[in-house]
C-alpha cells in the first residue's frame, strides 16, 4: 500500500501508561495502517527499543522555542533526538487546561516542522460551541490560525476531535463525522491549494474497537487518534487492524 493511501492509527497515552504497557506492545502485530504511539516523553527512548520497528513514535506536546531557559519544557529537537517523528499539537486538553491559543499552537507548529517533526494538529468544537451551531466556525479559525502558510502538507496530519466526544463515550453520528471531514478538506484546499488534498484527517473522540471500522470506512477519514482505548492492549490491537 502506498504511503499516501495508508491510514493512520495514532495512540495518545496522555499522562498514562508505563514501561509495562510498552513491553506488552512489543509484539504488536503488523498492520496495513501506519501506527504512531505517543507515550509520555519519559518513555519515548524506550519505545524505540521496545516497540516493533515499523511503529512510529510521537510526542504529545513541544515548546514553541528551539531551546533556552524554559524549565520543565521539552523542545522539538529533543523529541526528535529521542526517537519521535511526530508530535501532537493543539490537543483540546492543552487548549483548555494550559490555555494554549491558536497563535501559540501556530508557533509550536513552526518549531516542530523546523526540527523535522510531523505535527498532528488537533481541532474541534466543544459542547457549547456545538450547541450554538458554531462547530464549523471554530474549526475554520483553528485551521486558519494554527497552520503556517508555507507548511509542507506531506508532513502534516490533522485530527478532528470534537471536545465533547473526548473521553466521554459519546461520538458524533457517522454522517456528521463525514460532513466535518469534508468541510475540513474543502477548507484546506480553498485556503492552501491542492497540495492539501491528500493530508490525512484523523477522527478522535471515544474511538474504540466497536466503532473503529465504521468510522475508518468514511472516505475522508484518514485514520484515528485514540486516547483511552489505546491504553488497553487487546483493544488497541483490534483498533490497529481496522
Ligand atoms: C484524545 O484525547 O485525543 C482522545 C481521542 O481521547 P479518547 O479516545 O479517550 O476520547
Amino acid at each position: 500500500m502506498s504511503e499516501k493511501s495508508q491510514k493512520v492509527i495514532a495512540a495518545n497515552w496522555k499522562m498514562n501508561g508505563s514501561l509495562e504497557l510498552l513491553h506488552s506492545l512489543s509484539s504488536l502485530p503488523s498492520s496495513k495502517n501506519k501506527i504512531i504511539i505517543c507515550p509520555p516523553t519519559t518513555l519515548i527512548c524506550k519505545s524505540k527499543e521496545i516497540l516493533p520497528r515499523e511503529v512510529f513514535i510521537g510526542g504529545q506536546n513541544c515548546n514553541e522555542n528551539a531551546s533556552g531557559p524554559y524549565t520543565g519544557e521539552i523542545s522539538a529537537a529533543m523529541l526528535y533526538e529521542s526517537g519521535a517523528r511526530y508530535v501532537i499539537l493543539g490537543h483540546s486538553e492543552r487548549r483548555s487546561i494550559f490555555k494554549e491559543s491558536n497563535k501559540l499552537i501556530f508557533n509550536k507548529l513552526l518549531c516542530a516542522t523546523k526540527f523535522k517533526l510531523v505535527p498532528i494538529l488537533c481541532v474541534g468544537e466543544d459542547l457549547e460551541e456545538k450547541n450554538q451551531g458554531k462547530a464549523k466556525e471554530i474549526i475554520e479559525s483553528q485551521l486558519g490560525q494554527c497552520i503556517p502558510k508555507d507548511i509542507d502538507f506531506d508532513d502534516l496530519i490533522i485530527a478532528y476531535e470534537p471536545v465533547w466526544a473526548i473521553g466521554t463515550g459519546l461520538t458524533p453520528k457517522i454522517e456528521d463525522i463525514a460532513e466535518i471531514h469534508r468541510f475540513i478538506r474543502d477548507f484546506l484546499i480553498e485556503n492552501f491549494g491542492s497540495k492539501a488534498s491528500q493530508v490525512p484527517i484523523l477522527y478522535g473522540g471515544s474511538a474504540n474497537e466497536k466503532n473503529c471500522a465504521e468510522i475508518m470506512s468514511i472516505s475522508d477519514v484518514g485514520g484515528l487518534l485514540v486516547g483511552g482505548a489505546s491504553l488497553k492492549k487487546k483493544e488497541f490491537i483490534e483498533i490497529s487492524k481496522a
